[in-house]
C-alpha cells in the first residue's frame, strides 16, 4: 500500500501559510496526506482600525476559512504578535506540537526571515524537531514520537532567501485554490499591509513569485523550498508533492 504522510506547516501569523506555501499543502491533501497548519500568533497587531481583541477574532475566522479551503486542520497556538521568543517554554510548546501532530514533514519559516516571529518559529521548530522523539523532557504534555521529521523552509517574504531554493513544487493546478485561500484573509488586503509595506496588491506579489519559481523549474506556477541541510533531513526519496518513494 502507498504510504501516506503527515505534514505539519508551522507559521508565525494567520495568512503566512496561504501566502507562501498553500499550493503545496493543497497538493498534499489531493494526494491523500494529512496536513496540519499551526499558526503561532493571533494576529492581534494586524490592524490600524480594530482593537487587538477585535482583529484577533476576525483573523481566527479568516484562518479557519483559509485552512478549510486548503483542506488542513488548523491549530492556533495563541501567542501574541511580536512575542514568539526563543525561550524554554516556547521550545517545549514546539516539542509538544511536533509530538501531538507526529509529522513526517515539517514546512516552516526560514530561520533568517525578516521579522522575529517568523525566524523564531523556524528556529524553535528546528530546535524541537530533533528532540520530539526523545523521552524524559520535563513539563511536556505529549508522548515522544518514534522518528525525526524532515524540515523544509518555505519562501520568506519578498523571496529574500539566505540561500537558493533547492526543491520545487508545481502548483499550476492548485494555484486558483491557493488564491481563494489567501483571499479569506481580507482584513489584511487593504490599508493595513499597504501602510506597513507599501504594497497595494498582494495578489500581484503572489503571482509574480509563483510565476518566477515556475519559470525556474519549467511549469506555469511553482512554490520553492529549501531543505534543512543538517543531518538527518536529507532522504533518498521525495517528500514534497508529488511524494515518491523508491520502488526498492
Ligand atoms: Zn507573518
Amino acid at each position: 500500500m502507498e504510504k501516506k504522510l503527515t505534514i505539519l506547516c508551522a507559521s508565525a501569523h494567520p495568512d503566512d501559510i496561504e501566502l507562501q506555501c498553500a499550493g503545496t499543502l493543497i497538493r498534499y491533501v489531493k494526494e491523500g496526506h494529512k496536513v496540519y497548519m499551526a499558526v503561532a500568533a493571533t494576529g492581534n497587531v494586524g490592524s490600524k482600525i480594530h482593537t487587538g481583541p477585535e482583529i484577533e477574532a476576525i483573523r481566527a475566522k479568516e484562518a479557519q476559512r483559509g485552512a478549510d479551503i486548503i483542506g488542513a486542520e488548523l491549530i492556533m497556538l495563541d501567542f501574541k504578535d511580536g512575542e514568539v521568543w526563543l525561550d524554554n517554554p516556547t521550545w517545549k510548546t514546539y516539542v509538544d506540537l511536533i509530538r501531538r501532530t507526529n509529522p513526517d514533514v515539517i514546512l516552516t519559516h526560514e530561520r533568517d526571515d525578516y521579522v522575529h516571529d517568523h525566524s523564531n518559529v523556524g528556529e524553535n521548530v528546528y530546535r524541537a524537531a530533533i528532540w520530539a522523539s526523545t523521552a524524559n523532557i520535563p513539563d511536556t504534555k505529549y508522548e515522544p514520537i518514534n522518528h525525526i521529521p524532515t524540515i523544509f523552509y518555505f519562501e520568506p517574504l519578498g523571496m529574500s532567501r539566505v540561500a537558493p531554493a533547492d526543491h520545487y513544487v508545481d502548483i499550476t493546478q492548485e494555484y486558483d485554490q491557493k488564491i481563494e485561500a489567501f483571499k479569506q484573509h481580507e482584513s489584511q488586503h487593504g490599508d493595513f499591509l499597504e501602510k506597513q509595506f507599501g504594497i497595494k496588491d498582494w495578489f500581484e506579489y503572489v503571482e509574480a513569485m509563483n510565476k518566477l519559481r515556475g519559470f525556474q523549474c519549467g511549469c506555469k506556477y511553482a512554490e520553492a523550498f529549501r531543505v534543512v541541510q543538517t543531518w538527518p533531513n536529507h532522504k533518498p526519496y521525495r517528500l514534497l508533492p508529488p511524494v515518491q518513494f523508491a520502488s526498492r
